[in-house]
């Protein structure tokens, strides 16, 4: 026996393996994808699949080729890259071992089939170089959705990379690798924080020549400037190298064509877009901790949608919910990417105030959307070769929508510059709608080998092959009559079945009484049922072979139709694009102009100043949820009054509601949103740093304090006078003295910085900077109300209303209680509560501002041990005779005797 290893077969296979050895391999046998050795025996058990043994002891799991979709999105899931290698010859034709190909690398960053991308879920690839060879080297990014064409570049800082691409959703980070194979520490730290794959490529990728010319090729330019960018610059470095990585995943060759079955034209990537350098000022920059804290993408607790902020705008259509998947991917960027600059978020509110405006306009545009597919990914299918017949068809029909869209932008002011915009996609696209709609029927199937995509009338030779088929059925049924008059067997059947083809079936009574009848008339024995015999006849041999024929050549027509409808909307990827982007824009601003309405949001208003004003303000997920019973509260900052606030109040008294509230406002109103509250004054802001409650999931390994002060650090170092800050708590992971001193020192530097601040805080002693720092600091409380309960045991009821001042006392204690510790024990820590505050003075001095007294050293009493009590813990009492621990005694005794004297 040959060794199994050395099949032909197992040649290619071993090929591929060695051309993408960090991949597991998918390598199609007939109907199935075999996985082998090693490849098998790991992914096998996670995948559910069986794992066997070939001949020769040989790994083997098989999985069911039309299931493919459904494996690697676990796979990819679960970390792991697929490469795919297909038959790309029909193996009736092949002599010998048929071709194979590796048709596709599939990654985090690089998804584009349908089935493997959740139509909501923003998905981006991105490559980064760094500009010098030091731990904090500036960076420089290229950005790609390969499922949409987008590309983009933006240069960051060290300390800013990571933040920057989680704001970007990047699922995959191509860098250099160097000698070692292992992501440098500065890669791997991005890595880690974002827990995204990291693809290491080999570092020529990256050279200026190489990676210039992987530009140039692809968009077949000889120069940059077109794009307005350099030869020099870094990020096109990062942009090359990302493209020469996403045609090798899409197997596209040097010629820009890709070969692959059932692909449908050649992919050429052709719908990346050119690379565009982004506006550094155009945002409004959140971090990734402030993305985390304030929920915006995701909830802290269960990391799901619902119940963030995005939330808000996936959820059902007219209640505010995006219609069209593209609607939903931007209204994820928007939010956490938010507009940083006064015309774009003044021209967002401008139509949302129409929109509100005008509700029966809102709701026309909200049913002209509705239908519109997900063009903008459709567009990536065509690009690479990957679209399907419902695909093609789905274009059509979402672009006879936008004649609708363009009548209902018209005389709306606030859209004139999308009317425009939509007027000249239309004039573009209409012919290519037409021709979708005139050609393909309007429910196809999903496969183009299935056939039935065009209409009849639009190719004669179609339209001949078809008659054939349907042909069939009545030459069928004129030959079973014939031929049961033929046999005098008058219940005999003519069927087809797909293993054996057309057949003349006679039970088995039947054939025993039929006899010699049957070889007189030409009947062959195909297949034994259990009460039947199938035979086959010459003639019915003769129409089986025409019938085939004619539907390979109906299938060949079919293809060759469907490759020139798909060239002629490839050639318009550009105004697709353009329209997918109208579409999605129109999508968020109809559903941000539907919460407006539901909820009562208003416009804010904008201004280039540093002021914040809110009145009756509310948290826009907690009132989803409370409905009225959310309390609102308003709020100054800036501007003539103090920009920093301190926030007192018991647990529980809505301090973190409050001022994440504050913060989510100002992020709504930067995305474009109307906000939730009666009246919203808002100065640009360039930042929103937010420092909220431990978070340990994001820092494995540091100490909760270690985690606060990095945090702290970040934003110490970055707020400017343009920044909103939120902090709640800082300082509690560590001592009381060291937290409030941290804490003051805190305070006291954001309110020379100017940032707009909210401060959330249990340090009471903290409000003493009020008068200290006068005009720059002022208190806030959440009031409670407190009365006499059972008992005289004093109680208190959570009014969650913001008011000016310090809260007087902290109530933990009552906070115990309501959360169920016995009374018992609430009683001992009032007892408890009151000695100490008679044995430290209920009141600890605060300290003087560092301008009276640079050093402040003695901030506040401190126990200082009894040297006694060092003594008494060195003492080995186990180590001393009865005598010597009397004398121990006595020398302690005499010692505390000393200190009082
Ligand atoms: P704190 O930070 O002071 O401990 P939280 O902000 O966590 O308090 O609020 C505690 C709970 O009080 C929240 O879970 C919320 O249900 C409720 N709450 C907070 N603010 C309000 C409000 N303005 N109106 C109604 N309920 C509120």
């Amino acid at each position: 026996m040959s060794d199994p290893k050395q099949t032909p077969a197992m040649k290619q296979y071993f090929r591929f393996k060695k051309e993408h050895p960090d991949c597991v391999l998918f390598f199609r046998m007939g109907d199935f994808y075999e996985l082998f050795f090693e490849d098998a025996t790991t992914v096998a058990p996670q995948l559910g699949l069986t794992l066997t043994e070939r001949t020769g002891g040989v790994p083997l799991a098989g999985a069911p080729h039309h299931q493919l979709d459904n494996y690697l999105r676990k796979l990819v899931a679960l970390g792991y890259r697929v490469a795919i290698a297909d038959q790309i010859q029909d193996p009736k034709e092949a002599k010998g071992v048929v071709e194979r190909a590796v048709t596709q690398v599939v990654t985090p960053g690089t998804l584009v089939d349908d089935g493997l991308l959740d139509g909501s879920a923003v998905n981006r690839i991105a490559a980064v170089v760094f500009t010098d060879s030091g731990d904090d080297s500036p960076a420089s990014v290229a950005v790609a959705e390969v499922s949409t064409g987008e590309l983009t570049l933006f240069d960051a800082d060290s300390k800013t990379l990571a933040d920057e691409l989680a704001s970007r959703a990047i699922s995959e980070l191509l860098f250099a690798e160097p000698g070692s194979g292992d992501p440098p520490p500065r890669t791997q730290r991005v890595l880690d924080r974002l827990e995204i794959a990291g693809t290491g490529r080999p570092a020529w990728h990256f050279r200026e020549e190489e990676s210039l010319e992987a530009v140039l090729t692809q968009f077949k330019v000889t120069t940059l400037a077109g794009f307005g960018l350099e030869t020099g610059d870094p990020a096109v470095r990062a942009a090359g190298a990302l493209i020469r990585y996403l045609r090798e995943t899409q197997a596209i060759d040097n010629e820009g064509v890709a070969s692959r079955p059932g692909a449908i034209a050649a992919a050429t990537l052709a719908h990346l877009q050119p690379p565009k350098r982004e506006d550094p000022a155009g945002r409004c920059i959140v971090d990734a901790v402030s993305l985390r804290a304030l929920e915006i993408e995701k909830t802290i607790r269960d990391g799901a949608v619902k119940g963030s902020v995005v939330g808000l705008f996936l959820g059902q259509a007219g209640q505010g919910g995006c219609r069209t998947a593209m609607g939903k991917r931007l209204v994820r960027d928007w939010l956490c990417r938010p507009a940083g600059r006064l015309e774009t978020i003044t021209s967002r509110h401008d139509r949302v105030a129409a929109l509100v405006s005008d509700r029966r306009l809102a709701d026309e545009i909200g049913h002209a959307l509705s239908p519109i597919q997900d063009v903008a990914r459709i567009a990536g299918r065509l690009a690479l070769g990957r679209a399907t017949p419902r695909d093609v068809v789905g274009i059509g029909r979402s672009l006879s929508f936008i004649e609708r869209l363009c009548e209902l932008t018209d005389n709306t002011p606030a859209f004139a510059a999308q009317h425009s915009e939509l007027r000249g996609i239309e004039s573009v696209l209409r012919p290519i709608a037409e021709r979708v709609e005139a050609e393909c029927v309007e429910d196809p199937p999903a496969l183009l080998r299935d056939g039935g995509v065009f209409r009849e009338g639009v190719d004669k030779r179609l339209d001949e092959a078809r008659s054939l088929q349907t042909d069939a059925s009545k030459w069928l049924a004129d030959y079973q009559a014939k031929i049961a008059q033929e046999l005098d067997l008058p219940g005999i059947k003519v069927g087809y079945n797909k293993v054996f083809g057309y057949y003349v079936e006679l039970t088995a009574v039947q054939a025993a009484s039929a006899g010699d009848r049957l070889a007189q008339h030409a009947l062959t024995r195909k297949q034994t049922l259990k009460n039947a015999e199938r035979y086959i006849t010459p003639e019915l041999k003769d129409f089986e072979d025409k019938v085939s024929r004619a539907e390979s050549m109906a299938q060949e027509i079919e293809r060759e139709l469907f490759t020139k409808l798909t060239a002629e909307l490839t050639k318009h990827l550009g105004a697709l694009s353009a329209f997918s982007n109208a579409v999605a824009e129109l999508d968020v601003l109809t559903a941000f102009a539907d919460r407006a309405t539901r909820r009562g949001w208003t416009r804010p208003e904008m201004t280039s100043g540093g002021e914040l004003s809110l009145v009756e303000a509310r948290h826009p997920v907690l009132e989803e949820a409370l409905e009225h019973d959310f309390v609102p509260n308003g709020l100054t900052l800036g501007g003539s009054d103090a920009a920093l606030a301190l926030i007192t109040g018991p647990n529980m008294a809505g301090k973190s509601t409050f001022i994440r509230q504050v913060a989510l406002v100002t992020l709504l109103a930067h995305a474009g949103s109307f906000v939730p509250a009666k009246a919203a004054t808002i100065g640009l802001t360039d930042r929103i740093f937010t420092r909220v409650g431990a978070d340990d999931a994001l820092h494995r390994g540091q100490s909760t304090f270690m985690v606060e002060m990095i945090e702290t650090a970040n934003i110490l170092n970055h707020a400017g006078e343009k920044s909103l800050v939120i902090l709640d708590e800082i300082g509690r992971g560590t001592s009381t003295l060291d937290g409030l001193s941290l804490a003051w020192a805190i305070v006291e530097t954001l309110s020379e910085r100017g940032p707009r601040t909210l401060f959330a805080t249990h340090y009471h002693e903290l409000t003493d900077l009020e008068s200290q720092l006068e005009g720059k600091v002022r208190n806030l409380h959440v009031a409670v109300r407190e009365w006499a309960g059972e008992g005289d045991q004093p109680e208190i009821v959570f009014l969650h209303q913001i008011e000016p001042g310090r809260s007087e006392q902290s109530f933990g204690i009552h906070v115990a209680r309501l959360a169920g510790v016995p009374q018992a024990v609430t009683d001992r820590a009032r007892d408890v509560l009151g000695s100490l505050a008679v044995h430290h003075g209920a009141k600890v001095e605060a300290p003087k501002s560092p301008k009276e007294q640079p050093a402040q050293m003695s901030l506040f009493t401190e126990f200082v041990p009894h040297p006694a009590v060092d003594r008494l813990r060195e003492i080995k009492l186990d180590e001393m005779s009865p005598m010597q621990a009397f004398d121990e005694l006595r020398r302690l005794s005499d010692s505390t005797r000393d200190a009082k004297g």
